[in-house]
């Protein structure tokens, strides 16, 4: 099985992106107008393509596809996946749109942050324009009166929408809630560069005035305490936020300042092993979101 139900009418589709489990997944919202949330990397499509017939959903059914936002992780299978899905449409950041509709030049750039994590994730096919759906504010009906709202939530990226349903009273963060490691039920910070902290912050506080119940992270599913935890990530941001900035004034390295955070985080002092050994994590969570804050850090001591 590749799905799991996560909440009513919904279900989480595990991805397991280049073999890595608990690393991406996608949502269905089921019934008259299923509705997925993530296409996921282009790499995993199958999976996700498979999560529909498991559910047994026809592909002709589906209406929609929300993207939380276009890095390779959430939004580069789009391309691949709508070729399955004849009548969807896909809503989207208008900033992000352009990205979807020519990924040529997405491609490059996702390279050389990313470097091999690129290649596990595949490179993405154009989306034709006529099929986009770009806003930044609106729902839409997921049936029995239950509806999907669209909140934009600006800081991990400059593109980044969440998603709020009723049904379960329930949040699609994308990375604007940082990532959920389940296995330790923490959350860790999704911050490469370029981050903008205090975006982030004004979007952490929006999906908090929802007051939802339950997060479903993309990276990596559904956690309870909803409010707490989006609270908890807003002084863990301030933390690393704090050590970058003294950092940069010291003219301390990444790593140092990695290190101090390690050392001043309780949730990374806690996971540090795991996050070490972890062929990914170890290079997004303790480079990529590190020198996002070195280089926020440096905009702020300017
Ligand atoms: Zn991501």
């Amino acid at each position: 099985m590749h799905t799991k139900q996560v909440g009513k009418k919904l279900y989480m589709v595990e991805l397991e992106t280049g073999g890595f489990e608990q690393l991406i997944c996608s949502y269905i919202i089921t019934g008259e107008k299923p509705f997925l949330i993530e296409s996921g990397p282009t790499s995993s499509v199958p999976k996700l393509l498979l999560g529909l017939k498991e559910l047994k959903i026809n592909f002709e059914d589906v209406r929609y596809v929300a993207v939380t936002h276009v890095h390779l992780d959430h939004g580069g299978g789009m391309g691949t996946l709508l070729n399955s899905l004849p009548n969807a449409k896909v809503i989207v950041h208008p900033r992000g749109a352009p990205h979807l509709v020519d990924p040529e030049r997405l491609w490059p750039s996702s390279q050389s942050v990313l470097g091999f994590i690129s290649d596990i994730f595949g490179k993405p096919e154009p989306v034709p324009k006529e099929r986009l759906i770009p806003l930044t504010e609106g729902s839409f009906d997921i049936g029995d009166g239950a509806k999907l709202t669209v909140v934009e939530t600006l800081g991990h990226a400059s593109h980044n929408l969440s998603f709020y349903e009723s049904f379960n009273c329930g949040i699609f963060p994308g990375d604007a809630a940082g990532t959920y490691l389940q296995r330790f039920k923490v959350i860790v910070p999704t911050t490469p560069p370029p981050f903008h902290l205090d975006a982030a912050l004004a979007s952490l506080d929006k999906l908090i005035s929802l007051n939802p119940t339950v997060l479903y992270f993309s990276h990596f599913g559904k956690a309870s305490d909803a409010v707490q935890r989006l609270k908890d990530y807003k002084v863990q941001l301030q933390l690393w936020a704090d050590i970058a900035i003294d950092g940069v004034m010291k003219n301390q390295s990444l790593e140092q300042i990695r290190d101090r955070i390690i050392a001043e985080d309780k949730v990374m002092n806690r996971i540090i092993g795991f996050v070490r050994s972890h062929r990914i994590y170890s290079k997004t969570m303790l480079e990529n979101c590190v020198l996002g804050f070195i280089e926020y850090a440096k905009t702020v001591n300017k």
